[in-house]
């Protein structure tokens, strides 16, 4: 870095020890520290006209000094000053409190800009600033900073205005000149001038256009240099699986996939061949049709030589899994099993036994697929449905019963991209953004809890005509007594209105895993017509004919736990219906009701979900592992971060970033963050 902005800010004047202490309490050394902080926002101190100004707001005018100005003294050092101005066809007050120093430059005829709070009802401004004479053209905006106690805004302006003037000529320009021309950014000494002395909004609009841009690239290059290099490094395996015998199956299925199913199969598929490990994500909503992609997966691992597993939550997801890819891969020679805690004793010693030598092909199972005696021959490809429902170590072991497997995650718990990008940086993320053509949308509806009689009568519509469905009841934390109680309640009470005509089953986190997995099974048989449940029921089951849910105490949920819950009915050919039991007092709860009755896109709602919450709120303050950025918003620069990590891409795979001057910038913050030494990646 050049030697002018490498000074210490004790050059400056007007700063001595006493400031220069204030400045570096605030991180602040050099001429380029304090280049680089930025202010928080910008006082606007363009003139407004007073009828367009609503009350209380802060405002800045222009105009003529109609009378003497009159001094008021309250007390001990307290005084209040006041004079007559006519600003445009105003003619209003302009107060100042115990500055009475402005007593004498208020003169009769001459013109101020007074900055100040409208008070619409007196019309009167509470002055903060004035100045004598017309308003200096180019103060439209001034800085705020955070700042440490001792020092203030008008000094640190004064700083910045110095460092700017002495050393602008030797900022050097950090981002390729093609980016620039082609996003049309200010070159970096402008932006610095537009982030703290714009001249007009545009200017503080483009200088933050341009940061915002350059900071995601920055952070895009580190993760996905990072990634590279793992990739690298990494011992993985090379799937070469059967294209044709792939092709084959595609054409064994009952329905054509989506684009978004091909696009994610054609992403996985590289990696399988690819030599470094797989360490995939594969989001996609509820009913987007994952489980067939996890089969075309598993199927060409096969197809290799290789076997597969896939690991669900429950034992009823992990049979369902199991029924789909036996019928599915049967007919092609494959070998499917399913283990879970139920297998019994003999059973499951045959089957350990063709597991180990080779028999088995892919192997379905709950988290039984963890325990040390069962051995694979050759493990190719681990899965893990609903991942989320998994720890860190679960999921290790599984791996680890290979040596360096490809690995896939799969989950229903649609993230907004710009986190999922962001968060899971080391894992490659693939999406399915689509529904199977031809899926009926579920209706949603927002009823008030009083309305609880008509809901029912339109269950037992649906009931009557054959169909099934859900009550869910509130849940605070899993294990409460009161929750259980909740839906107790509800289950009395339906059992009893309903008597013999329709059965009514009850689930709840309290319930013995055997006795949930056989209430559940009743249901999905048509055994149970109304299965009541707290959400112990969200994750993945599948029982096509239930088309009709009640969400009691709706407002207690979040946007994705709703969503999650509402995918369980709309799986089948009958039209379906949510509706939701709330009476939310807060703006935020109507919203989320709103937003629940107007999309079924699970991506709008985490999107929503992410606007209300925030980012750090979205995954749990524990776990957010967010970056910190200066000027970027992972809310509202979703698009900058969808281009910029585009670009990195490009960037890091083009012979010009390791060779180019206007690259150099760049590759120095790569290396400097540690994530390079020296070498070029590939
Ligand atoms: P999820 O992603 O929630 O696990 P599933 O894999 O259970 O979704 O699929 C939901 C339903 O959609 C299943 O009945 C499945 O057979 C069906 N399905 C999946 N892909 C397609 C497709 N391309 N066209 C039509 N139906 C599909
Ligand atoms: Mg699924």
């Amino acid at each position: 870095m050049n030697d002018l902005l490498l000074q210490p800010v004790t050059n400056l004047k007007g700063v001595g020890k006493g400031m220069g202490e204030a400045l570096h309490s605030m991180g602040i050394e050099t001429f380029n520290d304090l280049l680089w902080t930025f202010p928080y926002r910008h006082e606007d101190f363009r003139l407004k006209d007073l009828a367009e100004t609503p009350h209380n707001e802060r405002v800045t005018v222009e105009g003529r000094i109609e009378s003497e100005p009159v001094a008021l003294f309250l007390g001990k050092n307290k005084s209040r000053l006041q004079v007559q101005m006519l600003v445009g066809r105003h003619l209003i007050k302009v107060v100042f409190f115990n500055q009475l120093y402005l007593k004498n430059k208020m003169i009769p005829s001459s013109i101020a800009t007074v900055t100040g709070k409208w008070d619409r009802g007196r019309q009167v401004i509470n002055g903060t600033q004035i100045t004598f004479g017309p308003k200096v053209d180019h103060a439209d905006f001034e800085p705020v900073y955070s700042l440490k106690s001792g020092m203030h805004q008008k000094k640190f302006r004064n700083y910045m205005r110095q460092v700017l003037d002495e050393s602008k000529s030797a900022i050097v320009e950090s981002l390729p000149s093609h980016l620039r021309t082609a996003y049309k950014l200010l070159p970096v000494a402008d932006a610095l001038e537009g982030v703290h002395f714009p001249i007009d909004a545009n200017h503080a609009k483009q200088a933050r256009r341009r940061f915002v841009y350059e900071e995601l690239l920055r952070f895009q290059l580190r993760i996905q240099a990072l990634r590279k290099i793992r990739k690298e490094q990494e011992q993985g395996l090379s799937i070469h699986y059967d294209l044709e015998k792939l092709k084959k199956f595609f054409l064994t299925l009952p329905y054509e996939l989506t684009n978004a199913q091909k696009r994610v199969v054609n992403e996985i598929c590289r990696d399988l061949l690819e030599p470094h490990r797989m360490n995939r994500l594969l989001q996609g909503d509820v009913g987007s049709g994952k489980t067939v992609v996890a089969a075309i997966a598993l199927y060409a691992a096969v197809t290799a030589g290789f076997q597969g597993a896939l690991m669900a939550p429950t034992e009823i997801l992990a049979e369902q899994h199991g029924e789909s890819l036996d019928e599915w891969l049967r007919p092609l020679g494959v070998e499917v099993a399913l283990l879970s805690g139920s297998t019994k004793t003999k059973a499951r010693r045959i089957l350990l036994e063709q597991l180990k030598n080779g028999e088995i092909d892919i192997l379905i199972g709950t988290h039984a697929l963890i325990q040390p005696d069962v051995e694979f021959y050759k493990l190719g490809l681990v899965i893990t449905d609903e991942q989320h429902r998994f720890g860190v170590e679960q999921r290790r072991i599984l791996r680890d019963k290979g040596e360096n497997p490809d690995v896939l995650f799969m989950t229903a718990t649609p993230i907004p991209r710009t986190l999922s990008i962001t968060a899971f940086g080391e894992m490659d993320v693939s999406i399915i953004d689509e529904l199977p053509a031809g899926r009926k949308e579920i209706q949603t509806n927002w009823a008030k809890k009083e309305q609880f009689n008509q809901v029912l009568s339109q269950m037992t519509k649906e009931l009557a005509m054959g169909r099934q469905a859900y009550v869910i009841c509130p849940l605070i934390e899993e294990s409460d007594k009161l929750d259980v109680q909740n839906a107790v309640d509800v289950y009395t009470q339906l059992t009893t209105l309903f008597g013999e005509k329709y059965k009514v089953g009850l689930m709840h986190g309290r319930l013995p895993a055997e006795e949930k997995d056989a209430v559940m099974r009743e249901f999905s048989e048509g055994q149970l017509h109304v299965l009541v449940s707290t959400t112990v029921v969200e994750v993945g089951v599948n029982v096509p004919n239930a088309t009709f849910m009640i969400v009691y105490d709706a407002e207690r949920f979040g946007l994705a736990q709703l969503h999650q819950l509402r995918g369980r009915v709309g799986r089948g050919e009958h039209q379906s219906y949510c509706v939701l039991l709330a009476d939310p007092k807060s703006e935020d709860g109507k919203e989320r009701m709103i937003s629940m009755t107007e999309t079924n896109d699970g991506f709008r709602l985490a999107e929503k979900d992410l606007e209300l919450r925030g980012p750090g709120d979205f995954f749990g303050k524990k776990q957010s592992g967010l970056p910190e950025f200066k000027m970027a918003d992972l809310v509202h620069d979703y698009r900058a971060l969808e281009v910029a990590r585009q670009d990195a891409e490009k960037l890091l795979s083009t012979e010009e970033f390791w060779q180019a001057d206007d690259c150099e910038q760049l590759r120095n913050m790569l290396a400097e963050s540690g994530v390079l030494n020296g070498d070029r990646i590939d």
